[in-house]
């Protein structure tokens, strides 16, 4: 389905080399790329209908902090102007070659990648698995667009520079930080519609706090793993479990050609006797299919053996995905399948770490 060739990577880095720009050149202080891809921290209200559009460049959204060339000597790439709501893993696997590409830089010590707040999880999340770097890439955003009587979006971007600069903050690979909170990208979830305190890690907690200048670590996070960008992302959808579901959409991927498939199941991983047999099919159809869970917190789990069980939807060959959200379960299986296809134990394995 999704052909990431090698023409929208020579792209993305020609937009790379279009795009940059200099905001401060103080060789006492270290260089931060900010790339922008939109999203409410790059928006403003629109007089006409009220709502919220693109309209701010890289430069504006730097330009909104003057202290930040004190921090750090800045770089923009304008990567693009969209809501998070239209990125897709093309766009993201695009993303990663500008980021990288940033990165290669020896004067760079961090990069800062401005995104929608509502797919910012997987967004950040689809970076840590594929960026080959290891220096530190923070994700940012804003719940208020510039408009607003108090827009967060400037003093998030401020504290992403910080965090980028930090050596507190070093080995923590793709973060989202927002509100002065710093999650892991494999943890984080966007938990409100509209209130600044929207992001957290659950269960597993904050990996760090910025307050006044500096970064206060909570917790280590060891850089997670790494796949390196396929040639083409297969097509993998996701179908979720619910009282009366009768497997039908689950038969329809199927035919309709998907290559892999997430079923979202209750509690600790769980599926009725319908959504049983419609796995049970796509699996003798040769689809890998993964298992998570609508519960907030937790892991699936193999417990109940009866129909539909996650004991039973394991002895059948369903992977469980431990206790990462549906979303990215489906990019992680994305970005496995053209390496590990045929090999259930090997893709078992990924799940697990
Ligand atoms: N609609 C926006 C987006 O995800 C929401 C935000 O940025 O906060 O692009």
């Amino acid at each position: 389905m999704k052909r990431i060739n090698s023409v929208l990577a020579f792209f993305g880095v020609l937009l790379f080399c279009a795009s940059l720009a200099l905001a401060a050149n103080k060789p006492n202080l270290p260089t931060v790329v900010i790339i922008t891809t939109g999203g409410t921290i790059a928006e403003k209200t629109d007089p006409n209908t009220g709502g919220s559009v693109p309209a701010l460049s890289g430069k504006d959204l730097i330009e909104a902090i003057p202290s930040l060339s004190k921090t750090a000597n800045i770089k923009v790439i304008n990567f693009s102007n969209i809501d998070s709501s239209q990125m897709t893993p093309q766009i993201w696997a695009n993303l990663s070659v500008v980021v990288d590409k940033a990165l290669d830089d020896p004067k760079v010590k961090g990069a800062v990648v401005t995104h929608g707040t509502d797919t910012m999880a997987e967004g950040a999340y689809f970076r840590d698995l594929t960026l080959k770097s290891r220096k530190p890439v923070v994700f940012v955003g804003a719940m208020r667009n510039a408009s607003d009587v108090s827009p967060d979006g400037p003093a998030n971007i401020l504290n992403a520079v910080i965090q980028a600069c930090s050596d507190e903050a070093k080995d923590w690979g793709v973060t989202v930080t927002m509100n002065q909170y710093i999650n892991s990208a494999r943890d984080v979830r966007k938990t409100q519609t509209s209130n600044v305190q929207t992001f957290n890690s659950g269960e597993k907690g904050y990996l760090g706090y910025i307050a006044m200048g500096k970064v206060t670590k909570f917790n280590n996070r060891p850089q997670g793993q790494k796949i390196p960008l396929p040639d083409k992302l297969p097509d993998v959808v996701t179908v979720s479990a619910y009282a009366g579901a009768d497997g039908r959409l689950i038969r329809c991927a199927v035919t309709s050609g998907t290559e892999g498939l997430v079923v979202e199941a209750v509690g600790a991983g769980n599926v009725n006797k319908d959504m049983f047999e419609a796995i049970q099919y796509a699996i003798g159809k040769g689809i890998p299919v993964v298992i998570t869970t609508s519960v907030y917190h937790g892991s699936v789990m193999p417990v109940y053996a009866d129909q539909g069980g996650g004991a039973l939807l394991m002895k059948e060959g369903a992977i469980l995905g431990g206790d990462l959200t549906t979303a990215k379960a489906r990019l992680l299986l994305m970005l496995s399948l053209p390496y590990v296809k045929d090999d259930h134990k090997k893709l078992v394995g990924i799940f697990k770490r």
